[in-house]
C-alpha cells in the first residue's frame, strides 16, 4: 500500500504532486472514514489554496458529508472550531512552512487534533483501494459559509490571559504574518490586548514576496531589524500556517524555539503542584530544568506534534511543547497555536514587568550541535537494533531511536523519515561539550553501520 501522509499531513509541489484530482480523491477517502457529518474546511494564503479546497469540497460532499467553510485562517483556528461547530473532521489546506511551491492538507478528528497514524492508514487505504463512499443522488452533502471564526478565535485566546495588565504595560509589538493567515489573527489580537501593534508582511500573497514561510532566523532579518529600529518590545514572526511562533527580543536578537517554550513553560507548570508536560524526546536539558523548578513530571513521547496533542489529551497534562517552538496550552486547545503562544508571551513581559531578553537571561544556559551520518538505504532501518545493542549499559531513553543520557550532557540519534541517513543531535553545558557528544554519536551510528 502506498502512504500519503507525512509528519503532519499530505505535502506536495502545487499542480505537480498535489494536484486537484489528488485533493478530489483524498476528500472522498476522509469523508468515507470521518463521515458522515459536518466537516470544516480552512486554507491558507498558498497560490492553489481555491483550486485544491474546491476539489477538497466537491470529494467531501459527494459522500454525503456537509462543509463549513471558515474562510482562510490559521490552521489552530479551524482546529479550534471544529468541535465549537459540532464537526466531525476538519480539512486545512496547507503547507505550514514549507517553501512557496508546495501546498498540502492536514487532517482534523472530531477534537479538532490531527488525526493519529491509525487514522491516516485507514484513510490511506480508501484512497489507494478507491473503496470511496458514494452518497446517492438526494443525499449529496451542501456547503455553509461561517464568517465569524476568526472572531471567535480571536475572544477565546483574549479570555485566558490577564488581558488588564498586558494592556497596562502597554507594549509596542512587531507582528510578522509571513504574508499569510497569521496577519488575519495577530495584529488584530494584540491591539486588542492594548499593543501598539506593527505589521509586516500582513497582505495575503501566496507569492510570499517578503519572506520564506519558515520562521528560521535567516527569513526573519527584517523583522529583527524593524524591531529595532522602531524601538518595539518584541517581535513575533508565524510559520505559513500560524501554529507556530518565532519571538525577537527588543536587541533584534532571535530567540531559539525552546527558550520561548521554556518561558511559558516556567510559568504554566507553576501554577499548581504535581503539573504535567509533554515533549518529544527531541527536547533538552533546559526544558528538564524548567519542569524540575517547577515540581513538574515530564511525559517523554516520539518526536511530532501529532502524537503530543493526542497524549496531552489522553492524560489531561498541563502543557506540551517542542523544541521548534510549538506550544500547546490544552486549557485553551491542545494543539500548537502561534497566537495563543504569543499572547502567553506578551501576558508573561506584563505581569513581571521584564524585557524579553532578561526572560531568556534568566533561563539556564546549553549548547546544541546537530549533524547528519550517511547510512546506506538498506541498513537505515535495521541499524536502531545495532545501536540498541551498542549502548545497552548506558542511561538512554528508547522511546523514538536512542537517546543517551550522561552527566554533561546527551545525545540523540534518530533515523530521517525520508533519506538515507540518521540524525544526530547532542547538547551539552558547553559548546564543546555538545560538539565531544556530537561526534561520540557520530562515531556510534558508523560504528554500528560496519559491524552490521
Ligand atoms: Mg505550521
Amino acid at each position: 500500500m502506498g502512504k500519503l501522509f507525512g509528519t503532519n499531513g499530505v505535502r506536495g509541489t502545487t499542480n505537480d504532486g498535489m494536484t486537484s484530482q489528488l485533493a478530489l480523491d483524498l476528500a472522498r477517502a476522509i469523508g468515507s472514514v470521518l463521515g458522515p457529518g459536518k466537516v470544516a474546511i480552512s486554507r491558507d494564503s498558498r497560490m492553489g489554496g481555491e483550486m485544491l479546497s474546491r476539489a477538497v469540497v466537491s470529494g467531501l460532499l459527494s459522500t454525503g458529508c456537509s462543509v463549513i467553510d471558515i474562510g482562510p485562517a490559521p490552521t489552530p483556528t479551524l482546529q479550534f472550531m471544529v468541535p465549537r461547530l459540532d464537526c466531525v473532521a476538519g480539512v486545512m489546506v496547507t503547507a505550514s512552512h514549507n517553501p512557496p511551491e508546495f501546498n498540502g492538507i492536514k487532517v482534523m478528528g472530531v477534537n479538532g487534533i490531527e488525526v493519529s497514524r491509525v487514522v491516516e492508514n485507514r484513510i490511506e487505504d480508501v484512497y489507494f483501494e478507491k473503496s470511496f463512499k458514494v452518497a446517492s443522488w438526494d443525499s449529496i452533502g451542501s456547503v455553509q459559509g461561517y464568517d465569524t471564526a476568526l472572531r471567535e478565535y480571536i475572544d477565546a485566546i483574549k479570555l485566558k490571559v490577564d488581558s488588564d495588565s498586558i494592556r497596562k504595560r502597554g507594549l509596542r509589538v512587531v507582528v510578522d504574518g509571513a504574508n499569510s493567515v497569521g496577519s488575519l489573527v495577530t495584529p488584530i489580537l494584540m491591539r486588542e490586548l492594548g499593543c501598539k501593534v506593527i505589521s509586516l508582511n500582513s497582505q495575503m500573497d501566496g507569492g510570499f514576496p517578503g519572506r520564506n514561510p519558515e520562521p528560521t532566523p535567516s527569513n526573519l532579518a527584517d523583522l529583527a531589524r524593524v524591531v529595532k529600529s522602531v524601538g518595539a518590545n518584541l517581535g513575533i514572526a508565524h510559520d505559513g500556517d500560524a501554529d507556530r511562533s518565532t519571538f525577537v527580543d527588543e536587541d533584534g536578537r532571535i530567540l531559539w524555539g525552546d527558550q520561548s517554550f521554556a518561558i511559558v513553560a516556567s510559568r504554566v507548570l507553576s501554577r499548581r503542584k504535581g503539573s504535567v508536560l509533554v515533549t518529544p524526546v527531541s527536547s533538552g536539558r533546559l526544558i528538564e530544568d524548567i519542569a524540575k523548578n517547577a515540581g513538574a513530571r515530564i511525559d517523554w513521547t516520539v518526536v511530532g506534534s501529532v502524537v503530543v496533542s493526542h497524549r496531552l489529551e489522553e492524560i489531561g497534562a498541563d502543557l506540551g511543547g517542542e523544541e521548534n517552538g510549538g506550544v500547546f496550552y490544552p486549557e485553551h486547545q491542545s494543539v500548537r497555536d502561534g497566537a495563543m503562544t504569543a499572547a502567553q508571551i506578551v501576558e508573561i513581559m506584563a505581569i513581571e514587568d521584564k524585557t524579553l531578553s532578561t526572560l531568556v537571561k534568566e533561563l539556564p544556559q546549553y549548547f546544541s550541535t546537530k549533524t547528519k551520518v550517511p547510512v546506506p538505504r538498506e541498513k537505515k532501518d535495521s541499524l536502531l537494533g545495532k545501536l540498541l545493542e551498542l549502548t545497552e549499559s548506558e542511561e538512554r531513553i528508547t522511546l523514538d531511536g536512542v537517546k543517551l543520557v550522561y552527566k554533561e550532557g546527551w545525545i540523540l540519534m534518530r533515523p530521517s523519515g525520508t533519506e538515507p541517513l540518521w540524525r544526530c543531535f547532542a547538547e551539552g553545558k558547553t559548546q564543546v561539550d555538545a560538539d565531544t557528544l556530537c561526534q561520540k554519536g557520530v562515531h556510534l551510528i558508523q560504528q554500528a553501520v560496519s559491524e552490521m
